[in-house]
Order: C-alpha cells, then sequence, then structure tokens
C-alpha cells in the first residue's frame, strides 16, 4: 500500500549539529526526535533520511564509519520504540580527495537523487510527503520534488532561518519548526485536516 513519507535529514535535525560526524562520540541524537519519529510510525509515515556525507569523499571519515553511525542512530532510537524505514546517503563531492568519490553526481542534496532512490524502494504517497531540515538547501530539495518543506530550528537551522531566508524569494518552507518534533507535530496536524485524505 502506499504510504506518505517523511524525508528527514541527518546532521543538524535527527543528531546534533557538530561539524563532520567524524567519529561516534560525536554522534548525539537530539531531545524529542525519538517521539517525533515514533509519531511518524504510528500514523503510518514513512521516516526516511536522506543525508549529504560528504566527508567521505574529502577524505576526513571511511564509508564504513557513516554505516557504523546509522547503526548507532537505529538502534538508539529503537531502544525509545521508534523506527527508521529507510536511510539514503550521498558519500560525493565535485573536489573531493578520495577518487572513488569525487565527481559531480545527482543525490547531492539539493538534487533529488537520493528522494529518487528512495521512491524506487518504497511505494511512496508523494503528494502527501515531507522534506524536514535544518538547510535552506533542504527546502530546495523539498521544491525539486514537489514535496512540502519544514525547516527546523536546531542545527543549522536557525542560522538559516535568520540570515539565508529573508533574501530568498522564491522558494519557501512551509512551515518553520522548533525541532523535529515540532515539525512532526505540524505535519500530523495539517494531514489530519485534509479531507482528501
Ligand atoms: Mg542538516
Ligand atoms: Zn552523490
Amino acid at each position: 500500500m502506499r504510504r506518505p513519507a517523511v524525508f528527514l535529514d541527518r546532521d543538524g535535525t535527527i543528531n546534533e549539529q557538530m561539524g563532520y560526524i567524524n567519529h561516534p562520540s560525536r554522534f548525539k541524537i537530539l531531545p524529542g526526535v525519538a517521539e517525533a519519529i515514533k509519531r511518524l510510525n504510528e500514523n503510518h509515515f514513512l521516516a526516511i533520511v536522506v543525508s549529504n556525507q560528504s566527508g567521505v569523499a574529502r577524505g576526513y571519515f571511511p564509508i564504513e564509519l557513516v554505516h557504523v553511525i546509522h547503526d548507532m542512530m537505529k538502534d538508539g532510537l529503537k531502544k525509545k520504540s521508534a523506527h527508521i524505514d529507510g536511510i539514503f546517503f550521498c558519500p560525493h563531492y565535485p573536489r573531493g580527495a578520495v577518487k572513488e568519490y569525487t565527481g559531480e553526481c545527482e543525490c547531492r542534496k539539493p538534487q533529488a537523487g537520493l528522494i529518487d532512490q528512495a521512491c524506487r524502494s518504497f511505494d511512496i504517497d508523494m503528494s502527501r510527503s515531507y522534506v524536514v531540515g535544518d538547510r535552506y538547501t533542504d527546502i530546495q530539495l523539498a521544491q525539486r520534488c514537489d514535496l512540502k518543506g519544514v525547516m527546523v530550528k536546531t542545527g543549522y537551522g536557525l542560522g538559516d532561518v535568520t540570515y539565508v531566508l529573508p533574501y530568498q524569494n522564491t522558494v519557501k518552507p512551509a512551515y518553520i519548526a522548533e525541532d523535529l518534533l515540532d515539525a512532526v507535530k505540524w505535519i500530523l496536524e495539517r494531514e489530519k485536516g485534509d479531507n482528501s485524505l
């Protein structure tokens, strides 16, 4: 059965913004995130992580570390009864240092590649789906995929909301949330009020 999805940014949205997460010790899940994802699970939304991890191409950490961090994330959330349905990430960067991952790609956000990958793995009702992230690029991603974009003020969010957003006339977030839990509450409330469901 077709399900709507919330595409979640990782760094600054799910976990604390700590520059590059180049060691498991730098990965800390933000308050309210497990509760937010649990609510998505309970309301039949797919919770799908879409993340740029250019540190791989830049040679800051090996790709294996990304998988270690993702296992930590899933386990940490599982302990609080929250389930991540899928994780898609871009390890590339045009001016990287690791040959294998260096170059132009179609998956580095705000390009749509990661969401395209997710759509091949899941039967997603895109008309009821959202992107939530802390960067303006996450909102651009939402726009490119014709999804609603929600910005959180955690991570780089407050900075982007204050200094980037005012200068953008074309693409605006559908909502600016305090954090992921606030974003999810808004999404669920909005969907509840939609008579087309
Ligand atoms: Mg982020
Ligand atoms: Zn890529």
